[in-house]
Order: structure tokens, then sequence, then C-alpha cells
């Protein structure tokens, strides 16, 4: 072995990353505290899909 070095074109690694990309932080559920579909900039309350649901449920069955 003289000095032959490895040719392994990898000149576009990528990060090792556990979290989700393209996205911001999600907002928390006002109610469970669980991630929301919507980002942390989001105005008012969030409800994640679950919430969302049963308050669309509660809604439509007052009265
Ligand atoms: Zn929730």
């Amino acid at each position: 072995m003289d000095g032959t070095h490895d040719r392994d074109g990898s000149s576009c690694e990528t990060p090792a990353t556990a979290e989700p990309e393209g996205g911001p932080p999600y907002a928390a559920c006002v109610l469970c505290q669980e991630p929301t579909e919507y980002p942390e900039s989001t105005k008012g309350i969030t409800l994640c899909p679950v919430c969302e649901w049963r308050e669309a449920e509660r809604t439509a069955c007052s009265g």
C-alpha cells in the first residue's frame, strides 16, 4: 500500500439528524400540549388534529 487514498466522491454528505427537516418548530396544543400542525408563529389558539377534531365535534353537537 503506497498511499492510495480511497476515492469516495462524497461531496454532498447529509448530516444525520433525527428531526424531520423543513419546518419551523410547531406550536403546542393548548389542550394536551401535543405538537400541532401549526408553526409557533401562528397566532391564536393552536390545537392538535385530535383536539381540533373534538372541538369540531363539540361545536357541531351543540344546540
Ligand atoms: Zn390536543
